[in-house]
């Protein structure tokens, strides 16, 4: 078996090697999967359940190894890591507790003469495919409630980033979860292996996080055998400050929902539209706040921005600054790259941005903040909605009923109101339009991974 280099993004050096699967060796996973299959779904509620709040109990415990590892293979701060890894353990948290709350209902026929029982049933062989940019988070958020519902999972994890998948799946078995439920697989390249893992028949759920050009390749390959799929793909949130905006806040939120995991994130804000009432205060605050940042490996103590995650992502964030300011924009700060062998790029603000500039119809994925200034927040919804994605808008208003309104009116899967931040594995996460189907987290996450069984009853 050949095997997968890890490099760290920061020094270049390679931090371990994982093994690089055959397709055969994916096709095994997914046939043991199944074999697991009939015996995981009769466990009990209750001992899946504990199973995942032990692991939890453990992610927490050890969250130190675990974020220090996730930089070393992702190269985002410490501070972003032990961040990710206690959200990610929530998600076993969370699912701990949703095991034993699986309900079914019964229903009256409407004639009178029967009655209608409903059941949840678990989907069967879960295939879940995650992203870099989130190692851990991304993998326990599909093999939560996967476990849960009583699904067994082969994991896909992101070549450029397995370790912290391999870690979870060496914690969830020293929590007691037994052989053959959860198999972690990362063949490079991962499409033939993919496909041939969905052609099988076997696999009947497919839960994907990544770029809507790879989902929509993979829900062309799971309509073969009508496989249930949910999908979490890119993202081009708008971050919108009205003129009535607590603009400190605005400045507090768009921090966050910029640059948390140094802009690579899908719910990075995107594109900001700023009233321009209140465009040159919020300017000048968040750019005195973007140009404090310190770009350096992530594993220093005073290191507030990490690396991208590759040379190739960061010539691409370069090259969107670079075409932005030829289309007119102005750089309010950053604009560089450090030295080989980091792949950094600063923390930037572009100001005189116009809407149909590349940098605002792209997902960026980096610490980059293009700024328009707006003269009508109503008028403009055209402007926010106009993108191919939706999968969550930030808006800041003091007038909470114009809140409400604008967010019903923004066409995103979630909302930030007086908000930066959106993740909670209590919430249905998840985007409509370009960003995806289905929504994961929540009860909602649950039953994305359950069947809903009817059965008519006469007695
Ligand atoms: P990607 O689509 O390139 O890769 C995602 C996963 O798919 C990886 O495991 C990759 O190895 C695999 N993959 C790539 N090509 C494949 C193919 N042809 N067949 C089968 N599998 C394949 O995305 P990425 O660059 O790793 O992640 C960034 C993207 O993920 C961004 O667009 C971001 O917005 C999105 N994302 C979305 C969410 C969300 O919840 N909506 C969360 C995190 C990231």
């Amino acid at each position: 078996m050949t095997s997968l280099t890890i490099i760290n993004p920061a020094t270049g050096e390679p931090v371990d090697h994982v093994p690089n699967h055959s397709v055969e060796q994916c096709l095994d996973a997914v046939a043991s999967a199944h074999d697991a299959f009939h015996t995981w779904r009769a466990t009990a509620p209750r001992v899946r359940g504990e199973i995942l709040r032990r692991a939890y109990e453990i992610m927490v415990a050890e969250q130190d190894r675990l974020a220090a590892l996730m930089v070393r293979e992702n190269g985002k701060v410490l501070s972003d890591a032990r961040a990710e890894i206690v959200y990610a353990a929530e998600f076993f948290r969370w699912f701990s507790e949703e095991a034993v709350r699986i309900d079914g209902d019964m229903r009256r026929a409407p004639n009178g003469t029967n009655w209608l029982a409903v059941t949840r049933e678990p989907v069967g062989v879960a295939l879940c495919i995650t992203p870099w940019n989130f190692p851990a988070a991304m993998a326990t958020r599909k093999i939560g409630p996967a476990l849960a519902a009583g699904c067994t999972v082969v994991l896909k994890a992101a070549s450029e980033t397995p370790l912290s998948a391999y870690a979870v799946a060496e914690i969830l078995e020293r929590a007691g979860l037994p052989r053959g439920v959860l198999h972690v697989v990362t063949p490079d390249p991962p499409a033939q292996a993919v496909q041939a893992m969905l052609a099988t028949g076997v696999v009947r759920k497919l839960s994907f996080t990544g770029s809507t050009r790879v989902g929509a390749l993979l829900l062309a390959q799971a309509a073969e055998k009508i496989v249930n799929c949910s999908m979490e793909l890119g993202g081009n949130a708008p971050f919108i400050v009205c003129e009535d905006a607590d603009v400190d806040a605005a400045v507090d939120g768009a921090m966050l929902a910029k640059m948390r995991n140094g802009g690579a994130a899908c719910t990075a804000a995107n594109r900001f539209y700023v009233h321009s009432r209140v465009h040159d205060e919020f300017v000048d605050k968040f750019t005195a706040r973007m140009a404090s940042l310190t770009l350096g490996n992530g594993l220093e103590p005073t290191t507030t921005l990490g690396p991208l995650v590759s040379a190739a992502q960061q010539q691409r964030v370069a090259s969107l600054v670079e075409r932005a300011v030829s289309q007119g924009a102005h750089l309010a700060c950053g604009g560089t790259m450090s030295a080989p062998p980091m792949h950094g790029y600063a923390a930037t603000v572009l100001t005189g941005v116009q809407h149909t500039d590349d940098i605002v119809q792209e997902e960026i994925f980096g610490p980059v903040a293009p700024i328009i200034s707006i003269d009508d927040i109503e008028g403009s919804l055209g402007l926010f909605n106009g993108v191919a994605h939706g999968l969550v808008s930030y808006l800041f208003t003091r007038d909470a009923g114009r809140g409400m309104r604008l967010s019903h009116a923004l066409e995103s899967g979630m909302v930030g109101l007086n908000r930066g931040l959106v993740s909670d594995p209590a919430a249905p996460f998840g985007g409509v339009k370009a960003s995806g189907l289905g929504r994961e987290g929540a009860h909602e996450g649950l039953l994305a991974f359950c069947e809903t069984k009817y059965i008519s009853t006469e007695w």
